[in-house]
C-alpha cells in the first residue's frame, strides 16, 4: 500500500512561517520608519523629547529582533 501525500501539500509554505514572517516584516518596517523620524528630528529635538524618540526607535528594534528570532525558531523547529 503506497499511502503518499500530495507532494504540494508539503511544500506549500507553513502558514505559522508566513503569519510570522509578515508580522516580521512589519516590525522591521515600523523600526526603520522610528529611524527615520528621529534622524529627520535630529537637531531639532533636545533632551527629554530626544531620549523619548530614541526609546520609541529601540523598542522597534527590540520587537523587530524577537519577531526574527521567533521566525527563525519556528523554522528550526518546524522545518519548514
Ligand atoms: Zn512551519
Amino acid at each position: 500500500m503506497t499511502e503518499r501525500r500530495e507532494a504540494g501539500q508539503e511544500v506549500a509554505a507553513c502558514r505559522t512561517m508566513q503569519e510570522l514572517h509578515n508580522r516580521y516584516q512589519l516590525a522591521t518596517q515600523t523600526y526603520s520608519r522610528a529611524v527615520d523620524a528621529l534622524n529627520a528630528r535630529i537637531g531639532a529635538v533636545k533632551g527629554d523629547e530626544y531620549y523619548f524618540l530614541r526609546q520609541i526607535v529601540d523598542d522597534a528594534r527590540a520587537r523587530s529582533e524577537e519577531a526574527r528570532n521567533e521566525f527563525d525558531r519556528h523554522i528550526a523547529e518546524h522545518g519548514c
